[in-house]
């Protein structure tokens, strides 16, 4: 299974993920992960991301496709792939094209998950992640509800932070920037004949009913 995955901010891109690979054993490719991670540990391509992030901005193409470049030649796709945030501009999705042609690796689909608006900002605004393992949390679904803002992650225990460019004013620039950037992608790959697409909305098991049936 060769995927990328497209959708704005807070469409359910990450969580999808974690139940494809669950299902597939592929590798789950999070540009945005990969840059929240070189953030903590203070490296340069974290600093040098972290403006961009802040603002709800897209860090440079080279230095994303560059990760992503590393990541799929070290090995990371043979098993399969899940694109998760990236690509996000029209010359990333040339330059994975690029790579992907490159490693003999097509891909099978670009999956649009289709969401409100509206419904993002509110998904958005109530995510929490968790700071142990990892695992993406939204408290309205939560057994405590939006009352639970200091319950520990139902998963491990760890504790659950909200991510900072999930503040309402970052998340209207990034849906934004998703609009003006990103969007053009879906058309993109419909050209290419791989797009598909699915409603995403519903519950996480439900959404991820769909895309199998939509997958085929
Ligand atoms: P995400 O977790 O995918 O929402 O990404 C969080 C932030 O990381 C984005 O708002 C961007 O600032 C940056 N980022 C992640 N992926 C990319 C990408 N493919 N191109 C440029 N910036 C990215």
């Amino acid at each position: 299974m060769r995927l990328v995955l497209l959708g704005a901010p807070g469409s359910g891109k990450g969580t999808q993920a974690e139940f494809l690979k669950a299902e597939y054993g592929c590798a789950h490719i999070s540009t945005g992960d990969i840059l929240r991670r070189n953030l903590k540990d203070g490296t340069a391509l974290g600093l040098e991301a972290r403006a961009f992030m802040d603002r709800g901005e897209l860090a440079p193409d080279d230095v994303v496709v560059g990760m992503v470049r590393e990541r799929l030649r070290g090995g990371g796709g043979e098993k399969g792939f899940l694109m998760d945030g990236f690509p996000r501009t029209l010359p990333q999705a040339e330059a994975l094209g690029k790579i992907l042609e490159e490693l003999s690796l097509p891909l099978d689909a670009a999956l649009l998950l289709r969401v409100d608006e509206e419904l993002i900002v509110h998904r958005l605004t109530h995510r929490r992640s968790c700071r142990s393992c990892g695992k993406i949390w939204n408290l309205l679904a939560m057994p405590s509800g939006a009352e639970g803002e200091k319950t520990p992650c139902p998963e491990c225990g760890g504790e659950l932070y909200r991510r900072d460019d999930d503040a309402e004013s970052v998340i209207r620039n990034r849906l934004l920037v998703y609009h003006e950037q990103t969007a053009p992608l879906v058309e993109w790959y419909e050209k290419r004949g791989k797009l598909r697409i699915v409603d995403a909305v519903g519950s996480p098991k439900e959404i991820f009913t769909k895309i199998g049936a939509v997958l085929g």
